[in-house]
């Protein structure tokens, strides 16, 4: 992996808990959109389970089946363990048009009127088992259209009530509506809801975290090297900037120091640089700034440290001594002055003057070794430009530099 400069590394902190976060939340709100689609679900059972129950009593009450044997049916299914019925039902009530119940799945209960005082003591929490007996009791013909398909969590339980006619007139059979009233009870229908919705958060957990793990990789590996190379390199030369420059000419500085290594710091200025923006206009300027980068391209090799340090200045630090660094140094500066400078038809000659200085004689402090270039470079440029000078630390200061 590319190395990332310490800011950049930093600031992955926070995307970390950023990252933390959206794995987080996107599970939660993967389970919530997982347990609304669970419930829709079960309701949609309870409404399937209720309406296959209609059936069963509406199919029942063709003739010739006997009314015991009708009751005898309802008993039965609502006892047995079957495949395709719902858990969780408490019981189920045929009801007629006068409130009586006809068939129930409590034999007891058969022939009583809904209203009666048995049921409400064991139906009391349930709003809507309520509304059937408050209807029988206040209006009692209105109640054949009553329909309820409610799947109430928070109740002790719940009703369904779906309404009957059968057989139709066309038979010459005598019509009949009855109101089928099953209740249900919510804690046995919803018993799995819990297991799932803990299984759910699971499952969501380990898809949002591979999904997370993605997303770093792709920060780590790509966007960030892309983003701190975008925040080191200088657009116009493709060189590295004055910040990261600075980053590593320490780092290198200090491992010279340690095995007592000679590195030489240089500081090249392009000699009246402001006549060619004046003469030849802005972008011609910039033309020759990417000129001198490709320059240094040829004529540096891959472990010298090279950068733009701001306007038409350029920074290097090279390894190795003195006197074969500064052959180096007139080298490029005589490349330059070689390499001329094709723009909108013109041939223009480019110069630089270079102030070095090595680490034998002024240390291995950058921020020195910069002033002290930088004083070479002002008497390179006062003794004629187009030279390299270079300052020992003591004849500068004789000068008063
Ligand atoms: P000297 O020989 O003393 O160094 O003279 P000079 O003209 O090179 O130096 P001076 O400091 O007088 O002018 C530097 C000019 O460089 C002024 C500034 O407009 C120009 N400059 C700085 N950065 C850029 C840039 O990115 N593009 C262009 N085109 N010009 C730039
Ligand atoms: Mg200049
Ligand atoms: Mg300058």
């Amino acid at each position: 992996m590319t190395e990332l400069p310490v800011n950049i590394r930093e600031s992955t902190r926070v995307l970390r808990a950023l990252l933390l976060g959206y794995w987080l939340g996107a599970s939660a709100l993967l389970t919530i959109l997982f347990g609304a689609v669970d419930l829709v679900e079960r309701h949609r059972e309870v409404l399937h389970d209720a309406d296959h129950l209609r059936d069963l009593v509406a199919a029942s009450l063709f003739p010739p089946m006997r009314s015991d044997d009708r009751q005898l049916l309802l008993e039965t299914y609502a006892n047995s363990p079957r495949e395709d019925k719902l858990d969780g039902m408490n019981f189920l009530l045929v009801v007629n048009d006068a409130g009586k119940i006809v068939y129930s799945s409590r034999r007891a209960w058969r022939g009583l009127p809904i209203t009666d005082p048995l049921l409400a003591r064991v139906e009391t929490s349930d709003p809507d088992f309520d509304a059937v007996v408050h209807c029988f009791l206040r209006n009692p013909g209105q109640c054949m259209d009553l329909s309820s398909t409610n799947l109430r969590l928070r109740t002790g339980s719940f009703t369904v009530v779906r309404s009957v006619v059968r057989p139709g007139r066309d038979l010459g059979l005598e019509r009949q509506e009855l109101l089928v009233v099953i209740n249900y009870d919510p804690g046995v229908v919803l018993s799995e809801f819990g297991h799932d919705i803990a299984l759910g958060f699971l499952f969501c957990l380990v898809i949002s975290g591979l999904l997370t793990l993605l997303v770093w990789f792709m920060l780590i590996y790509r966007l960030l090297p892309q983003v701190a190379e975008a925040a080191h390199t200088d657009s116009l030369t493709r060189l590295i900037n004055r910040g990261l420059f600075m980053d590593q000419a320490k780092d290198l500085l200090a491992e010279a120091e340690d095995r007592g290594g000679e590195m030489v710091f240089a500081i090249l200025d392009i000699d009246h640089f402001k006549r060619i923006n004046d003469t030849y206009g802005h972008s011609c300027g910039d033309a020759a700034l990417a000129h001198v980068a490709e320059v240094f391209r040829m004529v540096t090799r891959p472990d010298d440290l090279v950068c733009r340090f701001g306007g038409e200045e350029f920074a290097l630090l090279f390894n190795g001594q003195r006197e074969s660094v500064g052959r180096a140094l007139d080298r490029l500066r005589l490349q330059l002055e070689m390499t001329q400078l094709s723009y909108a038809g013109h041939q223009l000659k480019l110069n630089a003057s270079i102030g070095a200085v090595s680490t034998a004689d002024c240390g291995y402090n950058i921020d020195y070794l910069y002033n002290m270039a930088d004083k070479a470079l002002y008497v390179a440029k006062r003794s004629g430009r187009n030279r390299l000078e270079w300052n020992d630390g003591r004849v500068f200061s004789r000068l008063g530099l």
